[in-house]
């Protein structure tokens, strides 16, 4: 079998059984019935950077079913962020002034446990072409929409020929001037960063941004930094957001870790959010004064430009809101 990302996804760990065996952790760790909620998937590059044996390894804390998300919190729901007010037809989430997300795909290499997808029974299905073509002439029709965000699920999942196309209807529409990609795969899974791929953006004559999405600096090698450094020689801007979580990035060390680590990959970075409250995540919760607390302390530690901002989503809001 060729090693193409496609197969590299097929040979990922499905179980929470597969993925303690290989990491050689009891198997009681894990949890049957939170796989059911939402299934496990992660890229075997992903696994290798766990450490063997460790329990608490903040990239196992991110992609393991366990019991305790079966426990449920009050303020914690299935739909945190009340996402279908803002969805003027299928695939598109106007919210913010300039700027639309287009959701491209609802699948993704990794299943995060934290992420607010785990509870939409819609993880495969990608934007069929009616939607896509309706999805498009919203944005020809509002002229107020200067920057395009392909978003998921993760955007990536979807074939070169398929963005091909969507990047040729974006880049003839006069007021789109920017495209902006939000993915997990230059990470996660950075061989889908392939020569066609970057044959595409080059052809591209939009200003281009991928914000990728990492938490720790234990995710990141030197296959990711080389996939970063190309797309930066591709003309893309490389930002990353994180979300802040509990067991995995809440401390000073970690957090000044992972900027640092970012920038030795060529990334900037751009948001840390706070979690959004889905239900199954709130053992990852930490509490906003805590985290303004890590915040400034981050400040005192790096330069401006490796401090993201803290950041949260509230219903209603005109742009993500600052916190502290
Ligand atoms: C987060 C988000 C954006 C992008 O916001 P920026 O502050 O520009 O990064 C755009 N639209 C929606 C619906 C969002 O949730
Ligand atoms: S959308 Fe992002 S956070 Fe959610 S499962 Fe996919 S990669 Fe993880």
């Amino acid at each position: 079998m060729r090693d193409t990302w496609q197969n590299q996804l097929l040979q990922g760990f499905s179980t929470p059984a597969q993925l303690l065996d290989y990491l050689e952790l009891p198997s009681d760790f894990g949890s049957t019935k939170a796989n059911q909620q939402f299934v496990t998937r992660v890229p075997r590059r992903f696994v290798d950077k766990m450490e063997k044996g460790n329990r608490h390894d903040p990239l196992l804390l991110q992609v393991l079913p366990q019991q305790i998300e079966l426990d449920s919190k009050p303020g914690f729901s299935p739909d945190p962020l009340v996402e279908r007010a803002a969805n003027p037809t299928p695939g598109i989430l106007h919210k913010y002034h300039g700027r639309v997300l287009l959701t491209l795909s609802g699948a993704c290499a990794v299943n995060c446990r934290y992420c607010f997808r785990r509870h939409f029974p819609y993880q495969d299905n990608a934007l069929g072409n009616k939607k896509l073509t309706q999805a498009l002439d919203y944005i020809r029709q509002d002229s107020s929409i200067r920057e395009v965000i392909l978003s998921g699920g993760d955007p990536l999942m979807v074939k070169n020929k398929a963005l091909s196309v969507l990047l040729a209807n974006l880049e003839v529409i006069p007021h789109v001037t920017t495209l902006r990609i939000h993915s997990r795969i230059p990470i996660v899974l950075p061989e889908r960063i392939d020569t066609d791929f970057l044959a595409i953006l080059d052809g591209c004559h939009l200003e281009k941004v991928m914000v990728v999405h990492c938490n720790h600096a234990q995710e990141l090698d030197e296959v990711v930094a080389n996939c970063c450094k190309q797309l930066k020689q591709h003309g893309v801007h490389v930002l990353n957001q994180s979300v802040l979580l509990k067991g995995v990035n809440d401390a000073v060390d970690t957090l000044v870790d992972l900027s640092r680590a970012l920038f030795r990959c060529g990334i900037l970075p751009y948001y840390l959010h706070l979690l959004d409250k889905v239900d199954g995540a709130a053992h990852f919760d930490v509490d906003s004064q805590r985290a303004i607390s890590l915040h400034r302390a981050m400040l005192e530690r790096l330069p401006g430009y490796l401090v993201p901002k803290l950041v949260t989503e509230r219903f209603g809001e005109k742009s993500k809101s600052w916190v502290g």
